[in-house]
This record gives C-alpha cells, structure tokens and sequence, in this order.
C-alpha cells in the first residue's frame, strides 16, 4: 500500500497518465495531477479520485515546455504534503512527418515535452527523496525509446533520451532508497495514438483501417493494443517494496513488438 506517499503524475488529464494517477490513489497515495485540458473536466477527474479513493488530489497547470512551472509543480506536493516520494514524468506529444519537412517547432516542443520536462522534475524532486530515503521515479518511456519507426524522428530521439536519462539518474541516486525506471509500452489505445492516424495515412497514403491494422497492430505480434489500465499496474508494482531492487530498467509492455 502507498498510503502516506505523494505522487506527481505528469500528463494525469488523459490516457496512461489518469490511468496510473488512479491506481496510485486506489493504493492510498495523494497525487497531484498535471496536464493539460478543460478546466471543469479536470476539475471532476480531480474530485472523483478524491471521493472514489480517500486520498487528497490537487491539480498543478505546469506547462511541461516551462522549467520553472514544472519546479513549481514538485514544490505544490512538497509544500502541500510534506513531500514528493513518487514522480511519473509521463507527459508527452507526438507528431508525424517526414524529416525534411519536419516542423522546427514541433521538433523543439517535442524535445521539450517528452524529454526535457523529465530531467527538470527529477531535478527537483531527487534532493526531498533522498533526505527521505525513499523515491521512485517512472519514466514513461515507449517501444520507440528501444526501436525506430519512420517519420517520428523528434518522438524517437526523445524516447531514446529518456532511457538514457532513466539509467544515468538511476546511477545517481541508487545508495539513497531512490530507484528510476522507465515503462516502454507499444501501441496504447489513447487520444496521443487516435490523432496521429490522419496524419499517418496522409504520409503513407493509406486509409484509416489500414494505418491500424498495418501500421499499429502489425508492430505488435499480439495483434493487440496494451491497455492504460496495464501499464498503471506496472508503475503500481514499481513502487512495491517487491520493486526496490529494479532500477535503471526499461520495461517493455508492447505486445512482443521489440522482440522482433
Ligand atoms: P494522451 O494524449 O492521452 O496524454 C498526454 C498527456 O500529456 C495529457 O494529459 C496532456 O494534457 C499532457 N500534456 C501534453 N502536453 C503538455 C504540456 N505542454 N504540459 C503539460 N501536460 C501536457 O497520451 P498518452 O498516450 O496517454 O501518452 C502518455 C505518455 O505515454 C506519453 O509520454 C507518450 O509518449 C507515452 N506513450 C504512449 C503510447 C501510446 O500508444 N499511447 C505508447 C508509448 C508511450
């Protein structure tokens, strides 16, 4: 059980991010959510995982693109609940297209969000765990932090930066109770996957049955989307005692994809 733990999940307004908010407040933790969206509706996300779970959620605007917003955001649980013990850097973009019409500024917000925003919460969260004793750190990686797929180059050299970032601080902090790791899942049925696909089937020229079938699903030999409700039973596990001697790791969950 987490209760008496405080999570900031990164990126909590939607898909895997919620997701693992929600099952680190069903174990008992606080968290404070993060990401973007319309006020009212993260205003019920937020008041639902209080009533559902008993557990105190607040909500933090940081912008990822914002180092000092997302300083801010580890000082809001650290003031509000005496400490940040668990941190998910999960918030992320993804965009689509050729390299040489690869949009400056997508490739810069991408860096940014997907990567950078990662290196500037650990860097602020690290110092309260280690005079705790007690951290975990979940990077929210992806099977394209291992492998390439064409027309993501931003997407895929983030992703790679993270699992080095995940090793290299897992080094770091390892003889402080602190372990860092990151999930690598494949395909996940969310928003970020359902809005590349026209984008996708523009760069190919396939149809929308197609990029899911031949693009999608053929990465992965399961035939089959990872849930968020899969990979949030992971970061669960990750903050297991079970789990304190898993550190600098990149888990995958992505169906057998980079198996091949
Ligand atoms: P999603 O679009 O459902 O969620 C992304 C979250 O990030 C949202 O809460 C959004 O508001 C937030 N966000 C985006 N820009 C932000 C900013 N500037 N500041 C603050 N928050 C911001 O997507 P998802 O699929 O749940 O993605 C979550 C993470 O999982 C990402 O890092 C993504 O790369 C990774 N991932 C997703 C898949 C997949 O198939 N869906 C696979 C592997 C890895």
């Amino acid at each position: 059980t987490l209760t008496s733990k405080t999570a900031v999940v990164t990126g909590s307004t939607s898909g895997i991010g919620l997701a693992i908010a929600r099952a680190l407040a069903k174990e008992g933790a606080n968290v404070v959510l993060n990401g973007l969206g319309d006020a009212a509706e993260i205003e019920r996300t937020r008041a639902a995982i209080e009533s559902e779970f008993g557990v105190k959620a607040l909500y933090s605007p940081a912008n990822m693109l914002k180092a000092d917003e997302i300083e801010e955001m580890v000082r809001l649980g650290e003031r509000t609940f005496g400490g940040v013990d668990i941190l998910v850097n999960n918030a992320g973009i993804q965009f689509v297209s050729p390299v040489e019409d690869f949009p400056v500024e997508k490739w810069n917000q991408i860096i940014a969000i997907n990567l950078s925003s990662a290196f500037h919460a650990i860097r602020a969260a690290v110092p309260g765990m280690k005079a705790r004793k007690w951290g975990r750190i979940i990077n929210t990686a992806s099977a394209h932090s291992l492998v390439a797929s064409p027309f993501k180059s931003a997407y895929v050299a983030a992703k790679h930066g993270v699992a080095g970032l995940t090793k290299t601080v897992a080094l770091e902090v390892a003889t402080h109770g602190v372990t860092v790791n990151c999930i690598s899942p494949g395909y996940v049925w969310t928003p970020l996957v359902e809005n590349q696909i026209p984008d996708t089937m523009k760069a190919r020229g396939l149809t929308r049955e197609q990029v899911i079938n031949d693009v999608l699903l053929e990465a992965q030999p399961t035939k089959q989307f990872v849930t968020v409700d899969q990979v949030a039973a992971l970061a669960v596990f990750l903050c297991s005692d079970a789990a304190s001697q898993i550190t600098g790791t990149n888990m995958s969950m992505d169906g057998g994809w980079t198996a091949k």
